[in-house]
């Protein structure tokens, strides 16, 4: 599946080091515990995700007697599995539902809401697409080229434009046209941190308010190339909007997908789809089992 193949590179990197540390002791003991705890950082897991995954996997040996470092596998397996169980699905039930989307330049927003829009054009849906990143012209044009690409429609203003006003009327328009689902585009100019995270926060209250009992998903794209960078642009991003799930775009160029685990554990949010490349079809809806299973098959 292509879920398996975007996590190769994690999978080679990951558990070749769980492996060899695995492969190097003949008994459980401390040592051991914290040599495995390392690798789990060092594949970007994160300090406290790694540190929480071997305070579990203590309880678990004590429970079970294990005695030998390759039974610790499954253990961890079933650890890792629990720790990234299943959330409140991604509802979408009301017309329109809003996604909106946020996330620093460069993390993928653009490509995630094309293929999004061209994937729920495929499903039959009726999509709008807002470009609220009035920044730069070429964010609109990125955008404007994905849409005419999946026949949907755009709803823009000029460059410079506000872009709450944007938001607005994209929200109006969702709501005249009987849209199903619209996609909102933002800026994510992050040296300009104070400013970004304000407008944010101004276009979320109008998301917030003129959207009243629609369906709102707020998505934070986060590369995943950037390993715990990722995690700490999430707990920023978090002060500005109600973030309530993660896009987790070139997971197929990295071995830092060990983060899935630590934006579940560490930041609570649910990780609703992988970007696996760059075409039409390479988002895939994250299904935690399926992760878990690429990753210790
Ligand atoms: P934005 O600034 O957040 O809107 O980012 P863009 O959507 O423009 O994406 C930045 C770059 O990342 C582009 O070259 C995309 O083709 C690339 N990209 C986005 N998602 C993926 C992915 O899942 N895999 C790979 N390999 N590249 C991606």
């Amino acid at each position: 599946s292509k879920i398996k193949e975007g996590l190769q590179k994690t999978k080679e990197s990951m558990m070749s080091k769980v492996d060899a540390v695995l492969n190097s002791f003949t008994k459980i003991d401390e040592d051991f515990l914290e040599e495995l705890e390392e690798t789990l950082i060092m594949s970007d897991v994160g300090v406290s995700t790694a540190s929480d995954i071997c305070e579990k996997l203590r309880a678990k040996i004590k429970e079970t007697g294990a005695t030998d470092p390759q039974e610790v596998k499954g253990l961890l397996k079933e650890i890792i599995s629990d720790m990234l169980t299943e959330e409140e699905p991604f509802h979408m039930d009301t017309q329109p539902s809003i996604i909106f989307v946020i996330g620093v330049n460069g993390a993928g927003k653009t490509t995630t809401i094309g293929k999004m829009a061209a994937n729920f054009k495929s499903q039959g849906k009726k999509v709008l697409v807002a470009a609220a990143d009035t920044f730069r012209a070429a964010a609109i044009d990125q955008l404007e080229v994905w849409t005419q690409r999946s026949g949907v429609d755009l709803v823009k203003h000029q460059e410079g434009a506000d872009p709450a006003a944007v938001v607005f009327d994209s929200i109006e328009a969702a709501k005249a046209r009987h849209a199903d689902v619209l996609l909102i585009d933002t800026a994510g100019r992050l040296h300009n941190k104070k400013n970004l995270m304000d407008e944010l926060h101004k276009m979320f209250r109008i998301v917030s308010q003129k959207a009243e009992g629609c369906d709102v998903e707020v998505l934070l794209v986060l590369d995943a190339t950037t390993g715990q960078n990722a995690v700490s642009q999430a707990e920023l991003f978090k002060e500005a909007a109600d973030i309530t799930g993660i896009v987790l775009t070139k997971l197929d160029g990295t071995a830092k997908g060990g983060i899935v685990i630590a934006i579940k554990n560490h930041l609570g949010l649910p990780v609703r789809f992988v970007g696996v490349g760059e075409k039409i079809d390479d988002l895939q809806p994250f299904v935690p089992q399926d992760f878990v299973e690429a990753l210790f098959e």
